[in-house]
């Protein structure tokens, strides 16, 4: 019979991978820890038209991207392609929002059904964060200032750039909207054909085009920037000006959109060139009016999330994943004989309690020689050894694996004491 297969664009994570998945989500959860943001764990599926309402019908997101299918009760539900809308849903359902700040984060698997490539796959992580109930400047500055720290914590702030643009209001947005439309309009040959249908269904995603063309074109056409008033310029300004104190350089550009509907003032993108194309690593901006265009009242909402995949993948091209990362014990621990065996259990309890350390017992029999093989492979810093002669004069060898350092015969005493005094000093 034809093996079952993952779905295409879904990934197993593998355990040689795990560790790096681990090892970033520690970095994150301890940054956000340090501003004391919480953790918020939300379904995976929820309503259709939650995404409908908040995402945008003309997005590509909700035009052709969606996993959604219909339960046993008919009713239409979706595989989750953000976390925002879910954790405005879950916010407004609990009354989070009610007359409190609220800096929450999340992080697990979103589904959107693209072509998938390197960077982009159908089932991906990412690591969300957004607040509640902050309409100043600050809070966005914050949010950049720690993903700023992120990245210097994962030593890859040589290789982003930050992308820093504001969508005003509105109104704003819709008088440049008119006045974009009219101009694109009269060179609507000159453009490619996906903004060409963009031109009709959402045309601000027109400044996002990747074709050379249709961004010379832009070149002449009306300036956001110009469109905007007092209070969206004060809020940018104040914005920029947090971030130049902080030391968090940034680029402005009037032609950052952001793919989501709900988005206005503040808009950012952290960006690689060390990816190809899919080389955002992280976005976000201020969304002020979802909350209360799902049915909550007017809060404003600033947030971003970070795609976990990409972050790796650059983590691992830039060789900045820690050696020590992927090394899962300490010890391997090895007998010989049946009673030497029932001691070595024994033992290995012991150091765990005393010394907190990662012991591996190995289970299967077989010769020293074969047991020393699989201890050199688990990548274990010292081996331990009982056989019969060590049971009898009740000590256990300790035998280095990844330095010249003699091994020897101690008892289980002088040896918790000998590896709590290594380890302390590492
Ligand atoms: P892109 O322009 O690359 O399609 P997007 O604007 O659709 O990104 P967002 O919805 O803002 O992406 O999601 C935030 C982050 O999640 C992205 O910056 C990216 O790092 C990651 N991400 C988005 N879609 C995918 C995907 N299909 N596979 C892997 N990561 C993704
Ligand atoms: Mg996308």
């Amino acid at each position: 019979m034809a093996k079952i297969k993952a779905i295409r664009g879904m990934n197993d994570i593998l355990p040689e991978q795990t560790p790096v998945w681990q090892y970033l989500e520690k970095q994150v959860e301890t940054v956000l820890g340090a501003y004391g943001y919480s953790e918020l764990r939300m379904p995976i599926v929820e309503q259709t038209d939650l995404f409908k309402r908040s995402i945008g019908e003309v997005t590509d997101i909700v035009e052709k991207e969606m996993y959604t299918f219909e339960d046993r009760n008919g009713d239409s539900l979706t595989l989750r392609p953000e976390g925002t809308a879910s954790c405005v849903r879950a916010c407004e359902e609990h009354g989070l929002t009610f007359n409190q700040v609220q800096r929450l984060w999340y992080m697990g698997p979103m589904f959107r059904h693209e072509r998938p490539q390197k960077g982009r796959y159908r089932q991906f992580h990412q690591i969300g964060v957004e607040t509640f109930g902050m309409q100043g400047p600050d809070i966005d500055a914050e949010l950049i200032i720690m993903t700023a720290r992120l990245w210097r914590q994962l030593g890859m702030e040589e290789a982003v750039t930050l992308h820093l643009n504001t969508l005003g209001t509105a109104e704003e947005r819709a008088r440049f909207k008119a006045d974009l439309v009219e101009y694109l309009k009269q060179h609507e040959e000159a453009l490619d054909a996906d903004s060409q249908r963009r031109l009709k269904t959402n045309p601000l995603r027109v400044l996002d085009s990747k074709d050379p063309g249709t961004q010379a074109l832009l070149d002449n056409a009306p300036h956001f920037h110009d469109y905007i008033d007092a209070e969206s310029r004060e809020h940018f300004d104040r914005l920029c000006t947090l971030l130049d104190r902080a030391g968090v350089a940034y680029e402005v550009n009037a032609r950052l959109v952001r793919g989501l509907d709900y988005y206005g003032k503040t808009v950012f993108e952290w960006i690689t060139d060390k990816l190809g194309s899919q080389g955002t690593v992280c976005a976000g901006g201020r969304y002020d009016g979802l909350v209360e265009q799902l049915g909550g009242r007017a809060t404003p909402a600033v947030g971003f999330a970070m795609g976990m995949e990409r972050l790796i993948l650059l983590l691992e091209t830039l060789e900045l994943v820690p050696e020590s990362v992927h090394q899962k014990v300490d010890i391997y621990a090895m007998a010989m004989g049946d009673d030497a065996q029932v001691e070595m259990f024994r033992i290995a309890e012991e150091l765990r309690d005393q010394t907190g350390l990662r012991v591996q017992l190995h289970c299967g029999g077989g010769s020293f020689k074969s047991q020393m093989k699989k201890a050199d492979r688990s990548g274990a810093r010292f081996g331990l050894l009982m056989g019969d002669d060590e049971l009898a004069n009740g000590v256990v060898t300790l035998k280095p694996l990844r330095e010249t350092a003699e091994q020897k015969q101690i008892t289980l005493k002088e040896l918790t004491a000998e590896l709590v005094s290594i380890y302390s000093e590492d």
